[in-house]
């Protein structure tokens, strides 16, 4: 091992004194300055890559399965909404099938599917696009349509979506120009009435008209950095031809344009809860682009988002299943966390009743079990572990105990 003053940064031979930083390797040193040289060149590398065509050299495979495969995929993770389920599957097997077509003599072009997902917070829309990406082994990158705003604007330009992708992928643009992108709440960025010329909307039309872009197929610069704080960094061309994008959003009052188009009451002054959510679900499933539009997104818009489809509010048995069926269900997910503690964990039926029924008086869908489960087990998290205990019998006492002494019992239900 050389003394520490006759160290030296192994590229570019400056002594350890005349850097800041020098990195020890297995066999030599680099300091910070060829650490910085070396990052350019990588970047430029990228580059290059990408404009010689990086696809070759891409080490991403695509798996394509059929729409039947695809579905009974979901099934294993998303409990119900089938409608969505197969559509999607369709639309995402066409996608494939589309950019793994070898160019025919006769041109015959198939058009990108992209979707719009539309239904209640928590049903599972984020689910079904995460899943599907999962299966086809995709980079996959949700974002927030919120945070965007027209270019120029306080908040993200729609770009940047793309580097959350690029991110996930290492950066393999091959692989990235192939990907999935969630778009949630799209619903945030309509039009905000049906004047737009009068006061500016830079987190609406502006957007829409940013994200229309995308959604056409265009090359795109992107900071793989993200945001606009780093000008200095060198921009990623990324194609989106090939990228599917399927947005979702709960589009509250949309049921109320649909009945009035298709000529039916949503809220009756006699019917109860109960029936106004059943009336909402089934109104759901008359959705098209016409309702979308009224809801304030642009044709142009829309006219790239070809599929819609709708998901069902969770009923009480559906949130049920969503519990213990799912390969990934929250409740298997706690068994095996205190199998790991060496405690066998038992829970009444009731219990589980009892955390649907809450999680549906609290109107926080799926997302809501979670918490619940959370706050009647916490307790039982903190003081197993070491215990020895062998068992944990949950039962309804135990679990309304646990749940009223817990924060969210404070809530109020609205
Ligand atoms: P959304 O995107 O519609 O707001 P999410 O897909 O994020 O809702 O759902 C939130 C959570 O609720 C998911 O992580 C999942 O655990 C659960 N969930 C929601 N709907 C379903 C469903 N149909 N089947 C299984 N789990 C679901």
């Amino acid at each position: 091992m050389p003394k520490q003053s006759h160290l030296h940064c192994s590229f570019c031979g400056r002594s350890r004194d005349e850097v800041k930083i020098l990195i020890a390797g297995q066999e030599g040193h680099i300091c910070e300055n060829c650490v910085e040289h070396a990052q350019e060149i990588i970047a430029q590398e990228l580059n290059i890559r990408q404009e010689n065509g990086a696809a070759a050299s891409s080490s991403f495979k695509l798996s394509v399965r059929k729409p039947a495969e695809i579905k009974r995929f979901l099934d294993e993770y998303v409990i119900g909404q089938d409608d969505a389920k197969k559509i999607l599957s369709v639309a995402v097997y066409n996608h494939y099938k589309r950019i793994t077509q070898k160019q025919l003599a006769d041109d015959v072009e198939i058009e990108k599917s992209n979707i719009i997902m539309v239904g209640e917070t928590g049903t599972g829309k984020t689910l079904l696009a995460k899943t599907i990406a999962r299966m086809l082994n995709v980079p996959f990158a949700i974002v927030d349509a919120t945070v965007f705003t027209e270019a120029g604007y306080v908040g993200e330009d729609v770009e940047s979506m793309l580097t959350r992708l690029l991110q996930n992928c290492n950066y393999d643009v091959a692989a990235a120009e192939r990907g999935i992108v969630y778009v949630d709440e799209l619903d945030k960025i309509a039009r905000k009435g049906d004047n737009p010329s009068i006061t500016r909307d830079v987190s609406g039309e502006g957007v829409q008209q940013g994200l229309l872009k995308m959604l056409e197929g265009t090359e795109v610069l992107v900071p793989p950095q993200g945001g606009r704080k780093h000008p200095e960094q060198k921009m990623i061309k990324v194609d989106t031809k090939n990228i599917l994008f399927v947005c979702g959003g709960a589009f509250d009052g949309i049921d109320k344009v649909i009945a009035r188009r298709v000529n039916t009451n949503a809220i009756g002054f006699n019917v109860n809860k109960e029936q106004q959510e059943m009336q909402r679900s089934n109104l759901l499933q008359f959705i098209n682009a016409q309702d979308l539009k009224s809801f304030g997104l642009i044709p142009e818009l829309l006219g790239r988002l070809p599929v819609v489809t709708h998901l069902d509010p969770l009923d009480m048995e559906t949130l049920r299943s969503i519990l213990t069926e799912p390969k990934n269900s929250l409740i298997k997910q706690y068994t095996r966390l205190f199998d790991m503690e060496g405690v066998n964990l038992v829970i009444d039926e009731e219990v589980l009743n009892f955390m649907v029924t809450k999680a549906l008086e609290y109107k926080l869908g799926a997302r809501g079990l979670r918490s619940i489960c959370e706050s009647i087990l916490t307790d039982a998290m903190f003081e197993l572990p070491g215990q020895g205990q062998k068992e944990l019998h949950v039962t309804l006492d135990y679990a309304q105990r646990m749940f009223n002494k817990s924060k969210m019992s404070l809530l109020k239900v609205a």
